[in-house]
């Protein structure tokens, strides 16, 4: 079978090594490393997602104005500003009409999911229709019951008309994910980290048949550059889809074609 074009849609860059804190620092993670993985891979395009204040939105516009046949811009917003000041600077952003969708990290940019604040900047967001990539990987020193997947499903609720990319399909709680993905319609999930993850494990069949249950519609590859390289977590991603005939059969709408149905137009 011919290979579909394949969009990443979960990649991160910076501008140096030295610009990044933690275990990041010791990776290839400029535009050009990336550039060179998908290239590898024979991967058109990958979505650049910023966490500020961490990861600035101005690098991924930087990196989209040297390369804007490759990359697809997201934004993203410091969270610890006023609900003005988020407001003022998604308007901000918008008005520059370069930006494909947003991008928010309730762990690293320290969000409460219960916070009605987040209801609200999240409505304004999809007002000006861009979609929402959030991070949904439970994990990290806060408390862990804070960061499962089921805590994100009153935002999905109160912010019906915004859609809702959940990054990592929700990690060792896949099932949890499987649920919300078939009871809420305006919910995708990102196949990065829980591939790699769970590939060759114990657990491999029961991700497969979450993901049948939340079905090809809804899936959306994606390999979180530069943990993992974006060849690499394609290469994975087609050998673990292989034995699901309906999801195989329709890889182009997981490679590339709803996450294209999805971006701010
Ligand atoms: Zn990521």
């Amino acid at each position: 079978m011919n290979k579909p074009m394949t969009i990443d849609a979960h990649a991160h860059i910076s501008v140096s090594r030295e610009a990044l804190d933690g275990a990041w620092s010791s990776l290839d993670t400029l535009p050009e490393n990336l550039l060179e993985q998908m290239d590898i891979g024979n991967i058109s395009k990958a979505v650049l997602l910023p966490i500020d204040p961490f990861l600035p939105t101005k690098w991924v516009q930087d990196a989209f104005d040297e390369y804007p046949d490759r990359f697809i811009p997201f934004f993203s917003f410091d969270y610890s500003g006023s609900e003005q000041q988020i407001i003022s600077r998604i308007e901000e952003l918008d008005s520059t009409g370069v930006f494909k969708g947003a991008k928010l990290h309730p762990r690293l940019q320290s969000i409460d999911l219960g916070d009605t604040k987040l209801t609200r900047i999240c409505t304004h967001i999809a007002s000006f229709g861009y979609p929402i990539l959030m991070d949904c990987l439970p994990y990290g020193p806060q408390l862990l019951k804070d960061t499962l997947p089921l805590r994100y499903e009153p935002l999905l609720k109160a912010v019906p008309h915004g859609n809702f990319i959940l990054a990592h399909a929700g990690g060792i709680r896949f099932m949890d994910m499987m649920l919300m993905a078939r009871t809420n319609p305006n919910v995708w999930i990102d196949t990065s980290r829980i591939i790699d993850y769970f590939a060759n494990s114990p657990f491999s069949d029961q991700v497969l048949f979450a993901l049948e249950k939340i079905g090809a519609d809804k899936i959306i590859f994606g390999s979180d550059f530069p943990e993992t390289s974006p060849a690499k977590s394609y290469t994975l991603l087609e050998e673990f889809l292989d034995p699901s005939k309906v999801l195989s059969d329709n890889r182009s709408k997981i490679m590339n074609k709803n996450i294209l149905s999805l971006l701010k137009r």
